[in-house]
């Protein structure tokens, strides 16, 4: 195995040292290190030091749909975008809800080697929402699932959400609720609002998302287990959350880096590129989740990357799936909205991208300081460059950015896994 000496980097944005990483490991930090031979030196002066990036909501759609993705290219956008660990959502086909897939998602991962995959395993049977899945044999599996969720869908049955909230508790599993009341939504389109009702679209109200994290956060506080919400995107969801962390209830919450950026505007173009559930929300709603994201309301960055092929997407917005590509890009949208602004330092950064998410995705190699004897999940990012996006640049199998044109902060130089780099020069190794 290569040693690599990182010399100048900014740790976290903020003091220069060097890196070594040999066997897998940071084995020093800190200026004019002596690098053994055969050490290959990356000069890393101006560039941004963090941990390998952690994904708490990838959607790598195999098995099933590999025309869309499958495990070794959305593992390729992964360390693209400087992530190290992607959690890989259960809505496959067939549903990632026994033993069996969830182990075969997981040995995908291994033997693809851009990123760790943990698979996240279906709450009910077939995610219909009637039965509980077999959690227990999904946690005891060598893929040893501790998230479990129905995204895509709502578990809408309270008692079975409460059931399911008491069951994690023997292995310490956490519940990830795609929070959407299904009654208040159906045929939804975009979000419900004065622009609704001028396109003419089926609007997806606010209250349909609050109604279920209030709700759900109440069941998680009557059994004392862990809720965790997927892609939070109102100013009513912010509030919600954060009265409960004030109240000291135990829920962590996500959003994504579309919700962090985009709004609802963009539906008038009818382009369904556009079109995402939860769907692009207001101003305010931006305004909210950034603040609730500057805060420590919500936890965690999660891309809930959802790639789709040309024929899902290019057709008339009704007919259009739903969701929106996110790997490559999360890093520098993050920048434009949050560190550019100075509403995060890079320090929180890794904490709402890494540490965080390894923590509640239970990732043990994943989310640790860059220092001497953790693991060499490391990223170099250099936040002083723009790119203009360009679908037909990107190493994922579908073409479904919202960022299409336009210029972002921002590029990650280099991506380390376990001390083995995946990206380097901006392009990946193999
Ligand atoms: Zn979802």
């Amino acid at each position: 195995m290569t040693a690599y000496l990182i010399t100048g980097a900014r740790i976290l944005g903020g003091e220069v040292a060097d890196l070594l990483i040999d066997n897998g490991e940071i084995v020093a930090t800190g200026t004019n290190l002596q690098a053994p031979d055969g050490t290959t030196t990356i000069d890393a002066a101006g560039l941004v030091a963090l941990p390998g990036l952690v994904d708490l909501h990838t959607h790598l759609r195999e098995p099933g749909r590999e025309d869309a993705e499958t495990v070794f290219t959305g593992t390729r956008a992964a360390a693209k975008g400087g992530f190290t660990a992607v959690f890989a959502m259960a809505n496959t086909d067939p549903v990632a809800d026994t033993a069996g897939v969830v182990e075969q998602v997981w040995r995908l991962g291994r033997d693809a080697g851009y990123a760790d995959v943990y698979p996240i395993g279906a709450v009910t049977v077939g995610r219909k929402g009637t039965q509980l899945a077999e959690l227990g044999a999904m946690a005891d599996s060598a893929a040893r699932v501790r998230v479990f969720s129905d995204d895509g869908d709502c578990v809408w049955d309270a008692a079975l959400m409460r059931r399911a909230l008491e069951y994690v508790k023997a292995f310490d599993g956490v519940i990830a609720q795609h929070a959407q009341e299904p009654r208040l939504t159906q045929g939804a389109q975009m979000n419900e609002g004065a622009l609704s009702g001028v396109l003419g679209l089926t609007g997806w109200p606010s209250v349909a998302e609050e109604a279920i994290i209030a709700r759900d956060i109440l069941l998680n506080a009557h059994v004392g287990s862990k809720l965790h919400v997927c892609h939070l995107s109102t100013k009513g969801s912010v509030e919600i959350v954060r009265a409960a962390k004030r109240r000291g209830l135990e829920v962590t919450a996500e959003v994504t880096p579309h919700h962090l950026l985009l709004t609802e505007d963009l539906a008038a173009s009818y382009n369904p590129v556009y079109k995402v559930n939860p769907p692009l929300r207001t101003k305010a709603d931006v305004e909210a989740v950034r603040e609730g994201l500057a805060d420590g309301t919500i936890d965690i960055v999660a891309t809930d990357h959802a790639p789709h092929p040309v024929e899902d997407k290019d057709c008339e917005w009704s007919a259009a799936a739903f969701g929106m590509t996110g790997l490559e890009t999360a890093l520098s949208v993050v920048q434009h909205a949050m560190v550019d602004t100075k509403l995060l330092t890079w320090a929180e950064v890794a904490d709402r991208m890494s540490y965080r998410p390894a923590a509640i995705g239970q990732a043990a190699d994943h989310g640790q300081p860059l220092v001497a004897g953790a693991p060499a999940n490391v990223v170099l990012y250099d936040p002083r460059v723009e790119r203009t996006v360009v679908p037909e640049e990107s190493v994922s199998l579908s073409r479904n950015t919202p960022f299409d044109g336009m210029t972002l902060p921002g590029k990650v130089v280099a991506t380390f896994l376990r001390g083995t780099p995946t990206v380097l020069d901006g392009e990946l190794t193999r």
